[in-house]
């Protein structure tokens, strides 16, 4: 038998859960981590459980018949072009599309410092990428995207909650939290909000707080990251203006298909300003080299020949009598002491426990009475959060909802007895 060391291979047999590189990863490695309630999720995925967990877009009302004619239509027409490698900043016709969207939250984009990127996930990943060494600072709303705080985590960012309440980030915690740190002597990277219909928590920054934390925030000279998903999906009224259509040159901000359009595509962007664009499409080509052509070409001809704003109403429509039947379901079923948030859009709503509950001890036993949520802890970087839980009303049909509020109070109302 050989005597060379093996630095644990061997011990690593095909489907053993030791990870034979342990000792190889990098620093950065050792902050990826899949979430504890992961496990869950696989059981929680079986079709009797009502998920009311992840935040899939209701993808089936659109009109696939018509996105299957236009993709087809696409490769007969132009092939060669859409089946190419593109530019690394994205397909200039649809850059400008992209700014006609904007334009209905009040920003006068240029096509120019537009990038387009896969999905705004990888928006939030190359700002990250391009701003963050370890242990600088990011201020994030408590609680803030799991996926924004996963990338974050990945580049050892070290991440400061500020407090929000019904309305946004509640802007004298953002100002004490800048002096504070400021004070220290940490460099503050940049602000991540979420300011329209929040995930997790289903609340919008109203419009006068907009104002203030534009405001701290560019005394302070501290770059926010707005990232905007959702902020065509309210329930009423016309979109809320953006951030950024009011300081250009202080916000980077983020949108994306996924929910106007479908998540499949894989098409999101970021608009910046002209420095901070050119070091986006630098990290975009050493990350890509170019986002998909065919999917951006796809997308491009969706906007030209479909009516998209309709399908927006149409999604509009959808998720807001989903959210007045989860709204109603929970005033009617889930014991005293439960409070939610109401949302005038998006896709979630972010509920407390009464005082002693804990939402991860919870999730185990709502599994075994088929329903799903997910915990809070998961939105806060210091694990905080153990008395809140995510509920979406996105993915399903408006009677699984209402049986699931039921068995999700039921628990609720067991775990109290206990
Ligand atoms: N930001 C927020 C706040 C989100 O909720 C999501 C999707 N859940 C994303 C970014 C990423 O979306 P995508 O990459 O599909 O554009």
């Amino acid at each position: 038998m050989s005597q060379e060391p093996d630095h644990g291979r061997t011990v690593a047999a095909h489907g053993s859960r030791i990870d034979a590189y342990v000792d190889r990863y990098a620093a950065r490695a050792t902050g990826m981590v899949a979430s504890e309630v992961r496990a869950l999720f696989a059981v929680a995925s079986r079709p009797e459980v009502v998920s009311l967990a992840g935040g899939m877009p209701y993808v089936t009302a659109l009109p696939l018949d018509v996105v299957g004619e236009l993709v087809s239509d696409l490769v007969a027409r132009r092939g060669p072009v859409a089946l190419q490698y593109g530019s690394g900043q994205g397909d200039p016709h649809l850059r400008e599309q992209i700014c006609d969207v904007m334009r209905l939250e009040g920003i006068e984009g240029n096509a120019d410092d537009v990038v387009v990127t896969v999905g705004s996930q990888q928006a939030l990943d190359l700002i990250t990428r391009i701003f963050i060494d370890p242990g600088d600072v990011i201020l994030a709303e408590g609680p803030s995207y799991v996926g924004a705080l996963g990338t974050f985590a990945a580049y050892q960012a070290k991440v400061v909650h500020i407090a929000m309440d019904d309305e946004g980030i509640i802007p004298e915690s953002l100002a004490q939290t800048v002096y504070a740190l400021q004070t220290a002597g940490s460099r503050i990277k940049f602000l991540y909000t979420i300011p329209t219909f929040q995930n997790p928590a289903g609340v919008t920054l109203n419009a006068e707080r907009r104002g203030q934390v534009l405001e701290i925030c560019q005394r302070a000279g501290v770059l926010i990251v707005e990232d905007n998903p959702y902020g065509l999906l309210g329930f009423d009224g016309d979109p809320m203006r953006a951030l950024r259509a009011d300081n250009p040159d202080g916000v980077v901000y983020l949108g994306s298909f996924s929910k106007t359009l479908a998540p499949g595509f894989r098409v999101g962007w970021a608009l910046a300003p002209h420095a901070v664009r050119d070091k986006l499409v630098l990290a975009m080509e050493s990350a890509v080299l170019s986002h998909s052509t065919f999917t951006q070409l796809a997308v491009g001809e969706y906007l030209a020949t479909q009516p998209w704003r309709e399908q927006i109403k149409t999604f509009r429509e959808l998720y807001r009598e989903r959210r007045d039947t989860m709204l109603s379901s929970l005033e009617a079923l889930m014991p005293a002491g439960c409070t939610w948030t109401r949302p005038r859009g998006g896709f979630f709503v972010w509920a407390t426990l009464p005082e002693g509950l804990d939402s991860k001890v919870l999730l185990p036993r709502a599994v075994a009475e088929r329903v799903a949520f997910v915990p809070g802890t998961g939105f806060y970087a210091d694990g905080s959060g153990a008395r809140f839980m995510r509920l979406s009303y996105c993915y399903p049909e408006p009677e699984r909802i209402r049986e699931g509020v039921r068995r999700l109070a039921g628990v609720v109302e067991q775990e109290l007895q206990l």
